[in-house]
């Protein structure tokens, strides 16, 4: 159903949709942290607009109609690759769009996947050294698309490589003042590993490189281990990841939470981490600041939802027990009904 609508509203752009065809560069890109690097760069001669909203998961995200439209519409589509957006290609292929899809992490070396073989971890901007890639993808495909503005071009990429390389170096210095063996992090999936690789920090994280696959109790009980033996003081949630398991992984063993992190999404355009820059600047001060000083937040209470959790952590036996007791209870109420 989801694609025949996508076709219908494609065969409907093919029909009306060149009557409100615009002067300006129409770019549209996956993810808020590629438009705003491209932000940084752009002219007037170019306007552009992100697919997956602010605060919303790359890895699963349903796409609409709508964004078949704007698809449709681009000159220009950026996209990170490396399976992050495994639901791009479809979106692109039922949109029919004329646009240049640019991979922005051409020329990244990869970290290969420790979870799935043959596959690569798509996290790649985590690394500000990364950024000066995805830049200079991104200026090589404006320059194409706009040439009479390259010279103004070229002057936003080399103002913007400095900052990236001044913010590469800023979070170098911030990560070496946490003492050695207090270098470990602990999130929700496996999103910092470039980070980790780039700076020296250890990374252990509840899901995988996807948000896709489901945690596993072996998940569980391997951070438990890194949390108990590395005497780790704060775990972190992630913005666009349910925080109630490493809530729970937190209150089990009696660590706080050291803050919010932002991987896959900025944060909206008005805070600290509403920018790229500003994302990997807050993601630095939180870590090191929860890693020295300790969390800012303890673990919350028990809910409803989290005591589903505890049932996931109990031995098998136990988890027959707690099932059969609940199905009893089950039984009892509606034989009761019956009667009634
Ligand atoms: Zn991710």
């Amino acid at each position: 159903m989801k694609h025949l609508l996508i076709v219908l509203f494609c065969i409907t752009c093919a029909f009306g949709g060149s009557l409100h065809a615009q002067d300006k560069i129409k770019i549209i890109s996956s993810a808020s942290m590629f438009t705003d690097m491209a932000e940084n760069l752009m002219t007037d001669d170019f306007e552009i607009s992100t697919i997956v909203p602010i605060g919303g998961d790359p890895h699963k995200y349903n796409a609409r109609p709508s964004d078949a439209r704007r698809v449709s519409q681009a000159d220009l589509v950026l996209i990170n690759g490396l399976t992050f957006e495994g639901w791009i290609t479809e979106l692109i292929n039922n949109s029919g769009t004329k646009a240049d899809v640019v991979t922005i992490t051409e020329g990244i070396t990869p970290i290969s996947s420790t979870q799935y073989a043959n596959s690569s971890d798509p996290h790649a901007w985590m690394d500000a050294s990364n950024a000066l890639t995805y830049v200079k993808n991104i200026k090589n495909a404006l320059v194409q698309k706009a040439p009479a503005s390259a010279e103004a071009i070229e002057a936003n990429y080399e103002a913007y490589k400095e900052k990236l390389i001044a913010l590469d170096e800023e979070i170098m210095a911030k990560i070496k003042s946490i003492p050695a063996e207090k270098r470990i992090l602990i999130t929700s999936h496996d999103a910092f590993q470039y980070y980790g690789t780039r700076y020296g920090i250890r990374l252990e994280a509840i899901m995988g490189i996807s948000t896709e696959a489901e945690a596993q109790t072996s998940d569980i009980t391997r951070v438990s281990k890194v949390i108990k033996e590395g005497n780790v003081p704060s775990v972190f949630v992630e913005s666009t990841i349910n925080p109630k398991m490493l809530q729970q992984i937190a209150k089990d063993n009696e660590v706080g939470i050291g803050g919010e992190l932002f991987a896959d999404s900025l944060d909206d355009p008005s805070k600290p981490a509403g920018t790229y820059i500003g994302m990997l600047r807050h993601n630095t001060n939180t870590i090191v600041d929860g890693l020295i000083n300790g969390p800012k937040e303890k673990a919350q209470e028990n809910s409803a939802d989290d005591s589903l959790i505890s049932l996931v952590n109990m031995p098998m036996p136990l988890r027959i027990a707690v099932g059969l007791g609940m199905l009893g209870i089950v039984l009892t109420v509606l034989l009761k009904r019956r009667k009634i």
